[in-house]
Formats: structure tokens, C-alpha cells, sequence
């Protein structure tokens, strides 16, 4: 069967270099990187050889509040 957790999670640049709040950090853990990565926007632009904007949540949206990590 094939493995449903996201190929890019080891190095995806939300985990490491944003600081996100726990609740939200588990739940696109939770819906998208554990299930349903293909539809993360973060992937689909990663695909696409395009880049990814650090603070780009899964749901296509900027992450006002989350402050980069030092
Ligand atoms: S946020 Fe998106 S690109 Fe990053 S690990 Fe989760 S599913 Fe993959």
C-alpha cells in the first residue's frame, strides 16, 4: 500500500522554520501531511517547481500571525 504521510515532511520548511501555535501545527499535521498531502497547497506548488512562501499554510492562505523562527 502506498504511504499516505507527505514525502516532504523530513524537510518542510513550515515544521522547521515557522513557529506555528500546537493546535494548528496538529491539525494540518493531522488532515494534510498524515492524509491528504496532495491537496496541501504547499505540495502543489512544490510540484510545480515553484516556490513556496514560508509562512503558506495548506489551505492556500498566508499565515499572518505565525512569526519566523530565529
Ligand atoms: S504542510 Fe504540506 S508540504 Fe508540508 S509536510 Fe504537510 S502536507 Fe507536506
Amino acid at each position: 500500500m502506498e504511504s499516505t504521510v507527505c514525502p516532504l515532511k523530513p524537510n518542510c520548511a513550515l515544521f522547521s522554520e515557522v513557529d506555528l501555535l500546537d493546535a494548528l501545527k496538529f491539525n494540518i499535521e493531522t488532515y494534510y501531511c498524515k492524509r491528504n498531502f496532495a491537496k496541501c497547497a504547499r505540495y502543489k506548488l512544490h510540484q510545480q517547481g515553484l516556490e513556496v512562501p514560508l509562512k503558506l499554510l495548506p489551505n492556500d492562505k498566508i499565515c499572518i500571525q505565525c512569526e519566523i523562527k530565529n
